[in-house]
């Protein structure tokens, strides 16, 4: 029972979320959900590092954050042709995550590992969805951006959209050891709500 209290998930909060000073903001929303901070840095990351985060050779990643963009395109009747010389959803994939590790490249990100319930959904709900032009008010990425794929595809560039968040317990298995090493985890503090909310 106790270790559905300790799934895991891992938040970057990206250069446009640390250059426009919503770190705070941020870290403050999980922290008010219930979630703990189990380790939290700042780095600035090289591009082997980034390629790590986002690998290309995971191809149905690739697959999928294309068909993302050719769904845009498709509800905005506007012709990723324009913007795009091959239409194949992988290809489109891996062009964005060129784009996605320039621009995590391009300025500080914070790393954040979060523990609780449902970690990764209750995270992943609480950002929103990827294109913050979709994603709802009350989350992160739909109160503080506006960004959408259609104007980031034709300047070539990622989605500003504040935040990453690990997808599933795969991803964030992966995510936790790429990011913290065993001494940057704090494991043994306990948050005063543990107590009213979990415990009998
Ligand atoms: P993340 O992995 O960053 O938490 P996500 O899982 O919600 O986001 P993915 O489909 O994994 O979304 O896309 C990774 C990132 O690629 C997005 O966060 C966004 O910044 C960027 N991105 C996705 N689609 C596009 C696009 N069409 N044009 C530009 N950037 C995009
Ligand atoms: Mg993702």
């Amino acid at each position: 029972m106790s270790d559905l209290k300790k799934e895991k998930t891992v938040v970057l909060i990206k250069p446009d979320g640390v250059k426009r000073g919503l770190i705070g903001e941020v870290i403050t929303r999980f922290e008010k959900m219930g979630l703990k901070i189990k380790a939290l840095k700042m780095v600035w990351v090289d591009k082997e590092m980034a390629q790590k985060h986002y690998p290309e050779s995971r191809t149905e990643l690739m697959a999928a954050i294309g068909k993302k963009t050719l769904d845009t395109y498709a509800k905005y009747g506007r012709d990723p042709k324009e913007e795009f010389a091959n239409l194949d959803p992988v290809a489109i994939g891996k062009m964005v995550n060129k784009w996605n590790i320039d621009f995590i490249t391009s300025g500080p990100v914070i790393a954040i590992l979060l523990e609780g319930i449902h970690a990764i959904d209750n995270v992943r709900m609480l950002a929103g969805h990827t294109l913050p032009v979709f994603a709802v008010s009350g989350t992160i990425r739909g109160d503080f951006s506006i960004d959408s794929p259609a104007l980031a595809n034709v300047q070539g560039r990622a989605v500003h959209n504040i935040i990453h968040a690990s997808g599933n317990t795969e991803e964030a298995k992966y995510e936790e050891q790429l990011w913290f090493r065993k001494q940057d985890i704090v494991d043994n503090y306990k948050r005063t709500d543990e107590e009213v909310m979990f415990e009998k």
